[in-house]
């Protein structure tokens, strides 16, 4: 279920703009779209987990990463269903599944159903709403 309360970490946008790049700001805050085959992760398969940019909120594991070929970091599965929000976005005249971190609403990127098993889902991401810890689970 979509979580209609305010989320947890709840910042001005003036504060977030002092936290964050304005790479970061536009893609998370914005809901901005970073150029495909640019993002430092969109190529990039070490093991860790990647949390949030702007809260440091688990959201993906480099074990559920895989080469989509699509030029954004993409992944199977989340880290925990309990970890992000999915929301419908019917923004830029398509019908798609937004996927949001549950802790301070930073947009990631958005779902798709042409992953590979066991989820058949592709959570298409921007690098930018990312951060890479090797921090082992
Ligand atoms: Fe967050």
């Amino acid at each position: 279920m979509e979580n209609k309360n305010k989320p947890e970490i709840n910042l001005t946008n003036a504060e977030w703009k002092q936290k964050l790049t304005p790479q970061q700001y536009y893609i998370t805050r914005d809901k901005g779209t970073e150029k495909p085959y640019t993002g430092q992760y969109y190529n990039f398969f070490e093991k860790g987990i990647y949390t949030c940019v702007c809260c440091g909120n688990e959201l993906f594991e480099s074990d559920t990463k895989f080469e989509s070929g699509c030029g954004w970091p993409s992944f199977f599965d989340v880290y925990s269903n309990k970890n992000v929000t999915l929301r419908e976005d019917k923004s830029a005249g398509m019908i798609r599944t937004e996927i949001l971190c549950k802790k301070c609403e930073a947009h990631l990127g958005h779902v798709f159903e042409d992953g590979p098993p066991p989820t058949g889902l592709r959570y298409c991401i921007n690098s930018e709403s990312l951060k890479f810890n090797t921090t082992s689970k």
